[in-house]
């Protein structure tokens, strides 16, 4: 393991934690994975996407839906896994008013992908390998409604049935940051492959984390799993106070009970919800009425040559197409709408060596304008062909960058585009001598002082006056010409 975050406790002694991640994505496919029924049911009325088969109604048989296996191979493929050619559909049986069947088709000894890898940016900013032992694919669970009726509990059936991929890391990493920039890169690969949406929010990515921590040199500890976390902020703070709880118990001499925690958003802890049940309470089985997924290496072939770029693809392309630092493609890649968008945007610049200032905008101002009006990018009315005219305007300099920030502000409310912003407000820059001139003298009669300063030697001077006469201007003088006039009036007072 490339890195290991040590963290000491009030008691001084240092720990090291240990996580590995469960990630249920829900599978991109028109219908669920053993029947007809529309997968897309969130939102939807309780039990309209519901088919016999989704409520165990007997003598119903499950279809595999071929697509989600794939699915299940494309993210496979993506990072570098072993695909079954063999996998076997087993039962995994819990009694469950949510799980009418009384079991779950999942796979247990051998899933669809084994053994996997994802790069993830550690707190030094290195890439750090997270090994996958496998993904499987499994069958959703319906929900129940407890706050329907103060005597009765309902249960809405839409989400049986509906595919899942779950993704199971090692216990490779070692704080809670690394397991956030986890799950945002699984998630933003799966996005690319088109595999899951993964928006926690809908309920299409759930991350059971399991956690330990131990004394350095030691084996691995005793894990808690935090169950069903759907929110990245939550999940954050749930192993923080997962993993501080853990390191109080075992310096007051306790130890740690393998069990199920649920975390508590309103108090900020973690509380048990069962102990942990052992795979043999499942009775796991291969599910008589589902023969083995078998899959042809030509069909594996044929997924691997078809599928997207992913995006440290992206990431090497922006560094070496467009000149673009590491850190600005790490930034650009990790959302597919905003990357298409900074490729369409220098799509339309005239210079491509203008890509940089492009990326320099887009996670610079465009960036900081989103996150102050709390707008999401999706709703942005910026068009990528008026903030390529802008970058242009910025990189020919007729416009200077705080003119350029005051048309991209009028650009964010608006939509318009920026030669109409500039004509309607006279924004455009002034490189015209005569008024640059002035703009000159006027400063130049008001600092008599530091003009002074200036002819005897204080060369420092010169920016400040740069700045004076921009702001004379009202940012509307060319910065070239303010520095050629400026040097030759100030030659002219020596
Ligand atoms: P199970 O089959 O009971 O779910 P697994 O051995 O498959 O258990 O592990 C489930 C998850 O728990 C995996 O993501 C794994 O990396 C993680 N894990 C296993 N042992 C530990 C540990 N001691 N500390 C933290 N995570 C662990
Ligand atoms: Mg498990």
């Amino acid at each position: 393991m490339s890195s290991v975050s040590l963290m000491s406790s009030p008691g001084s002694e240092t720990f090291e934690t240990v996580i590995g991640l469960e990630v249920h994505a829900q599978i991109v496919s028109q219908s669920k994975l053993f029947s007809g029924s529309s997968s897309q049911v969130f939102g939807k009325e309780p039990n309209t996407c519901v088919s016999f088969l989704d409520v165990a109604m007997p003598g119903m048989l499950p279809t595999l839906n071929g697509e989600c296996v794939d699915q299940a191979i494309r993210l496979g493929l993506a990072i570098s896994g072993t695909i079954s050619l063999v996998s076997v559909l087993d039962r995994k049986h819990y009694f469950y008013p949510d799980n009418p069947a009384g079991y779950q088709i999942s796979q247990y000894q051998k899933p669809v992908v084994q053994d996997g890898t994802l790069q993830i940016l550690n707190a030094e900013k290195a890439w750090k390998t997270i090994r996958i032992q496998r993904i499987h694919i499994e069958q959703d669970a319906g929900k129940s409604m407890h706050d329907q009726d103060p005597h009765k509990s309902y249960v809405d059936f839409n989400r049986a049935g509906v595919g899942l991929m779950e993704i199971v890391s090692h216990p490779d990493l070692s704080n809670p940051d690394e397991v956030i920039d986890y799950v945002k890169r699984l998630r933003c690969l799966m996005r690319y492959l088109g595999v899951c949406y993964g928006d926690m929010e809908k309920g299409q990515l759930r991350v059971d984390a399991n956690v330990s921590v131990r004394r350095p040199g030691e084996g691995l500890g005793t894990r808690v799993e935090l169950k069903n976390m759907n929110s990245l902020r939550f999940l954050h703070s749930a192993l923080n106070y997962e993993i501080r709880r853990q390191i109080g118990e075992i310096e007051n001499g306790g130890r740690i009970v393998q069990e199920t925690r649920t975390y508590d958003p309103a108090s900020g802890k973690t509380r048990p919800m069962r102990t942990k049940e052992v795979a043999d309470d499942y009775f796991y089985f291969p599910d008589p009425d589902l023969t083995p997924v078998v899959i042809s290496s030509e069909h594996v072939q044929a997924i691997a040559s078809s599928l997207p770029e992913t995006p440290w693809a992206k990431h090497a392309r922006f560094v070496q197409v467009y000149g673009l630092s590491d850190y600005d493609a790490d930034l650009l890649v990790q959302d597919l709408d905003v990357s298409h968008f900074f490729e369409h945007v220098v799509s339309f610049l005239s210079d491509p060596a203008w890509a940089k200032l492009a990326a320099n905008w887009i996670l610079g101002e465009f960036f900081a304008t989103l996150n102050r009006t709390n707008t999401p990018f999706s709703d942005t009315q910026i068009q990528p062909e008026n903030m390529a005219a802008l970058i242009q305007a910025v990189a020919n300099k007729t416009l200077s960058n705080l003119l350029a920030k005051e048309v991209f502000g009028i650009m964010f409310e608006t939509g318009e585009n920026p030669e109409k912003i500039m004509k309607q407000r006279g924004l455009v820059q002034v490189s015209n001598q005569e008024d640059v001139q002035n703009w000159i003298c006027t400063v130049l009669n008001r600092e008599k002082d530091n003009v002074s300063a200036y002819l005897s030697g204080k060369d420092k001077l010169f920016a400040f006056f740069v700045g004076q006469v921009m702001k004379e201007s009202k940012g509307k003088a060319n910065p070239q010409a303010i520095q050629e006039l400026l040097v030759e009036s100030l030659e002219k007072l020596k």
